[in-house]
């Protein structure tokens, strides 16, 4: 049955990577499938701060309406999650599976078929202590996710509700998506953590990476669909097109020349 393995995949994902920086080797094949990477808390469901009680499970609005597209346009529905209260000895691996076999079953209900879950089971780090390499904004999890699943980065997009989702999404070589439900609140913007699209929840969402078209380009598309109101029009493209120029070769491993 599809979820004991998916419960079972669980488990071996929650191992950090020893080598994250090496190239998936299927990125970039026209044959590999593209994924959607959802952040799990903030952006697929309500935050869940260190409970994995799925009684406590809330998906976030039209969340499953806006996977379903994607998932019909072919993408395959991979969450990300950190999750330290592994760390912290909160809960335990088990714990956190039943919540994702939970959410799996939710979703399926209502057709949407979630591929996989990868979670960083760390603390971040803190004065000695070094972070480690899946949590955001390091990309370890989508590469990870990359070498199980044979996807292709450039194709895949990372829909998440804080700008350390969208550097990670970036510094995996996907384009990210975020999500403005609130969650965000320094703002701390560089090229790298500039958003390639914003929306206000997943269905949104779910239209403008569809509207993007499957591949990122050299000068990445970046799309004018669900701009907040609020934001000016003119600095607004001025810093996507700086985020493309250095995004697009620091993915990549170049240093940018200008
Ligand atoms: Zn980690």
């Amino acid at each position: 049955m599809r979820l004991e393995s998916h419960t079972a995949s669980v488990w071996t994902q929650l191992t950090p990577l020893s080598a994250p920086d090496s190239a998936a080797p299927h990125a970039g094949l026209d044959a590999a499938p593209r994924a959607i990477f959802v952040d799990l808390e903030g952006a697929l469901v309500e935050p869940l701060p260190d409970n994995v009680d799925p009684a406590g499970l809330r998906l976030r609005p039209l969340a499953l309406d806006g996977l379903r597209l994607l998932a019909d346009a072919g993408y395959r529905l991979i969450v990300v999650t950190q999750q330290p209260g592994l760390a912290y000895g909160i809960f335990s691996r088990a714990a956190l599976s039943r919540l994702h076999a939970a959410l799996a079953r939710i979703a399926q209900a209502q057709g949407v078929h979630l591929a996989d879950f990868y979670a960083c089971p760390h603390a971040p780090g803190a004065g000695r202590v070094d972070a480690c390499l899946c949590r955001a904004p390091s990309p370890g999890l989508m590469r990870q996710a990359a070498r199980g699943h044979g996807l292709a980065l450039a194709q895949s997009w990372l829909v998440g509700d804080t700008l350390d989702d969208i550097e990670a999404g970036h510094r995996a070589g996907c384009r990210s998506l975020l999500l403005d439900v609130g969650s965000e609140t320094e703002w701390r913007i560089s090229p790298l953590r500039q958003p390639d699209v914003r929306a206000a929840n997943l269905l949104q969402a779910a239209q403008a990476i569809l509207a993007c078209g499957p591949a990122r380009a050299e000068a990445a598309p970046l799309a004018r669909a669900a701009r907040p109101a609020s934001a000016a029009p003119s600095r607004q493209a001025g810093l996507q097109q700086l985020a493309a120029r250095w995004w697009g070769r620091l993915a990549f491993g170049h240093r940018p020349t200008s």
